[in-house]
């Protein structure tokens, strides 16, 4: 079975994925991670992904190794663990922009569905219940209040001692929403029969419980 999770960013798709998946024994896969441990690779390798050429040579090379550890998942490019660097304020300024670009898209669709062959999965991102899995058995598009989701990544940032103002977050994500969603290629939007869920008033449990209660 497959459970897609789309939404804009700070709506509780991570958590909430991860906690649907140990509930059910499923696997999770987090589509996000991918784009922003390409970002991560482009902006270590001073590579210019304007550059269709560059682009082209860099995505043929790009080869990203996810392993799972107690329950979490760790990420490797070219054998550097880069889990933490991919969810820096740089790596988030720069994702959406890289992500939009359908040569990226396209490097990356094999790669996605090829999690769903084997395994119960549930994975979350932007486009899994309109592009990589548009047969999914449920479908699950999450969102909530801007100031809701500015102010939960101000608070992760902050225990992460990440330094940036509600304000500037709440900019930031406006701003990759306004990117995801107006791209040309597999935009954020809602997918035919996907179960709209707003948590800007809910507890991720609250969340979670709605969601295997679709199932159930
Ligand atoms: O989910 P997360 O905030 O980590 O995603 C980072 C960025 O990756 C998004 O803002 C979006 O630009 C891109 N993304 C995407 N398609 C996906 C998952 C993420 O374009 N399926």
């Amino acid at each position: 079975m497959i459970i897609t999770i789309d939404g804009p960013a700070g709506t509780g798709k991570t958590t909430i994925a991860q906690q649907v998946a140990l509930r059910l024994g499923f696997s999770y896969f987090d589509t996000g991670a991918m784009y922003r441990a390409l970002t991560y690779a482009l902006m270590k390798n001073s590579i210019d992904f304007k550059n269709p050429k560059k682009l082209e040579e860099f995505l043929n090379k790009f080869k990203l190794e996810i392993q799972r550890d107690r329950g979490k998942n760790r990420y490797f490019v070219d054998g550097e663990e880069v889990t933490e660097a991919i969810r820096t304020p740089e790596v988030t300024k720069n994702v959406s922009e890289i992500a939009a670009s359908s040569k990226v898209r396209e490097s990356l669709i094999e790669f996605q569905r090829s999690f769903g062959k084997q395994n119960n999965l549930v994975c979350e991102g932007r486009d899994m219940g309109t592009t990589i899995f548009p047969w999914a058995e449920l479908k699950i598009f999450l969102t909530a209040r801007a100031e809701v989701r500015a102010q939960r990544r101000y608070l992760e940032w902050k225990d992460k001692k990440m330094a940036a103002s509600p304000e500037e977050i709440m900019q930031e994500l406006l701003k990759r929403d306004h990117l995801d969603s107006t791209r040309e290629a597999s935009p954020l939007k809602q997918a035919e029969h996907a179960h709209l869920i707003d948590t800007s008033d809910m507890s991720i449990e609250e969340v979670v419980n709605i969601i295997l209660s679709l199932i159930l």
